[in-house]
């Protein structure tokens, strides 16, 4: 299996914790469009045979674009006379339809793809979604980080809460049942109240998935400027600790599995496109600054979409390139496992690596069972409620 993730490097405007690359300007739409279909025929080789079951459109902001050109570019990565990658559309593709094509259930044995599209609420409006409902994409990410207006304006988010209910109700009015939103807590001056309600919004809303992400203040951002500056409150690491806490047990509450320290799904609703990353699946990424991996190595597009559309014009593609070592990949494996509700098999990955440090490690790992931070099932080792708060610290103890 393998994935395909499609950045979209364009926003309405800049929020201000955001340091993905993305520009606020959207002159080069058209030729950014053009640059991408020349790199998918570029890079028609770099899966392999594997078969593809999901697509990702993510950004950015993939809805700057009608659905009808998303579609086209979709069509044109799954189809193996233009990308040469194996994999099959859902039946009926193009049909309209009040069902959409595949419900996404992931879970082993999964065989329909899901190709997913990041929408941002104020683009969802009626008129799009009639448009969606003529392409493949089953699956849809709002980005609503909050459903409070004072939160969603210290962002600068282009949306209001009454938007991203309304992008919600009418994606499911269409039929469209396979929704997930990303929410943000740990706001400077949005207290546990305001993310009780919001959590409370979130699920009486019914949707199958909620990724959440502590705010962070990534390097020079508005949000950054802003704290330095003392304009805003800075943000307190006590309150992310104690809204994280409300959400693990809100969503358990709510019937949601934390399969993954940030993501929270209905069972069976899991991201199939995320738990690939999170199993070593090869991905191919297409875009300015995409990443992408087959297994060996890593690779990075350039972030830079000026001279990303020039060399394409030239037939040149700009990346950089990391070939992995074991070790490395054991480090990753460990990071990203560990936060899985799958755990970490410390035995077998030793084993494949470098099988001399397993007293060593599995020493480390047995000290952080007896401190209520880890349990252990087998020689798979799971983060219990506490460990998820030191998630990062107990990861790198266990690294090579
Ligand atoms: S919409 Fe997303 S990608 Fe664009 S600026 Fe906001 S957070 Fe960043």
């Amino acid at each position: 299996m393998a994935g395909i993730y499609i950045h979209i490097p364009f926003c309405r405007h800049k929020c201000h914790y955001c340091n993905f690359f993305s520009l606020a300007s959207q002159k080069q739409k058209v030729p950014f469009l053009e640059a991408l279909k020349k790199e998918i025929a570029l890079r028609r080789n770099y899966l392999g045979e594997e078969q593809v079951n999901t697509v990702y459109f993510g950004g950015g902001t993939p809805s700057v674009y009608r659905p009808g050109e998303l579609q086209e570019v979709l069509a044109s990565v799954i189809s193996p006379s233009h990308a040469g990658v194996n994999t099959s559309p859902p039946a009926s593709p193009g049909t309209k339809s009040t069902s959409p094509p595949a419900p996404s259930p992931g879970g082993e044995g999964s065989v329909l793809p899901e190709y997913t599209l990041e929408l941002n609420p104020d683009d969802v409006t009626e008129e799009y979604v009639e448009e969606l409902r003529d392409t493949w994409f089953n699956r849809f990410s709002l980005g609503v980080q909050s459903f409070d207006d004072d939160d969603l304006a210290f962002l600068n988010r282009s949306h209001s809460a009454e938007q991203a209910i309304l992008a919600v109700k009418r994606l499911q009015k269409a039929g469209f049942e396979n929704i997930s939103i990303d929410l943000i807590y740990g706001i400077p001056g949005a207290e546990k109240i305001r993310w009780l309600r919001n959590l409370e919004t979130a699920f009486s809303l019914g949707v199958p998935h909620i990724s959440a992400y502590a705010l962070t203040v990534e390097p020079k951002t508005p949000l950054e400027w802003m704290i330095s500056r003392q304009k805003s409150a800075p943000v307190s690491d006590e309150s992310q600790v104690e809204q994280f806490k409300i959400l693990m047990e809100k969503s358990r509450e709510n019937g949601f599995q934390q399969y993954e320290i940030s993501n929270f799904s209905k069972p069976g609703m899991h991201a199939i496109h995320n738990t690939n990353y999170w199993n070593g699946i090869p991905y191919l990424g297409l875009g300015p600054s995409a990443h992408s991996y087959n297994g060996a190595s890593r690779r990075w597009n350039i972030s830079n979409l000026s001279k990303y559309i020039e060399n394409l014009d030239k037939g040149v593609l700009l990346y950089e390139e990391e070939v992995l070592t074991n070790i490395q990949k054991y480090n990753e494996y460990v990071m990203t496992s560990l936060r899985t509700m799958w755990g970490c098999n410390l035995e077998k990955i030793l084993d494949e690596v470098r099988s001399a440090e397993y007293e060593v490690i599995s020493k480390r790992a047995a000290c952080f069972v007896q401190q209520g931070l880890l349990t252990e099932h087998a020689g798979v080792y799971f983060l219990t409620d506490e460990g998820k708060l030191f998630a990062d610290a107990v990861a790198s103890e266990l690294f090579l």
